[in-house]
Parts: C-alpha cells; structure tokens; sequence
C-alpha cells in the first residue's frame, strides 16, 4: 500500500485472471474504492475489487489414494476459498487417505473447514 492525496491509499495487486500478469493499482479512500488501473480487461478491475475485500484461490493438490495403481490423486476445490485459509486447507488434506475406485467429481471432502466448498477428484482413479 502507497498513501496518496487527502487520505488516499493505493494497493497493488498482480492479476492472476490469465498468463499476461498485469499490475493492478486500487485508490481507496475512506474505504471506497475509486479506481483501478494497470488492467488490460474487465477482468483484472473484477479481480481488484475482491482481492481488496475479499481475497480467494482455487485450490489445486493431491490426496493420498490406497488400492490403486498411483499413491495420490488430484484435487481440487469446487470453488474459490478465502486465501487466509489455503495453508490449513492443505495441511488438513496432508490428512486425508482415499480408496479406489474413485471417479473424477467424486466429492473427497464435503464442505471443507466451514467454507461450503467441497474437495473434488479431477481424475479417475480405477481400483488394481
Ligand atoms: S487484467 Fe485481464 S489481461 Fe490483465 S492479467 Fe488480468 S485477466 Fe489478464
């Protein structure tokens, strides 16, 4: 964050909407939001305007599987959670053990800390 003029603050972010990586800049002031620039799309304000008020992430990562031909499975999480919680997200899978068969969509963990978003599989997993 910068302080600008009469009260002004300015925070920057860098889009992650797609590979081009633009720098945003917010102005906030008395906790409005008046601008966002350095976004190549309406894309990259969208993103700003939560990742102000409300920062999230897709979650992408493996779970242990037991009975099939690989030792883990691909995960992934439903929707975006609060980026405050992605580190005890993933430390709670490091927990988590599944057994094949397992279909990709398959629900791993439902409602995962609280969040209303489920871990799903992204890949099939036949039993061997
Ligand atoms: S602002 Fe648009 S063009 Fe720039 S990184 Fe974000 S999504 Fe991509």
């Amino acid at each position: 964050m910068s302080a600008g003029h009469a009260g002004e603050s300015t925070y920057h972010y860098l889009c992650i909407g797609c590979p081009l990586g633009c720098r945003l800049e917010l102005d906030e002031s008395q906790g409005e939001i008046v601008e966002v620039r350095g976004n190549s799309c309406k894309k990259g304000e969208e993103f700003a305007r939560q990742e102000h008020h409300d920062p999230r992430r897709l979650v992408t990562t493996t779970v242990a599987i037991e009975g099939a031909r690989w030792q883990r499975v691909p995960v992934k999480t439903s929707a975006s959670v609060p980026k405050a919680l992605v580190r005890e997200l993933c430390a709670a899978l490091m927990g988590v053990q599944v057994h094949a068969p397992i279909a990709a969509g398959d629900i791993i963990v439902a409602d995962v800390l609280g969040t209303g978003v489920d871990v799903v599989a992204t890949r099939s997993m036949p039993a061997v």
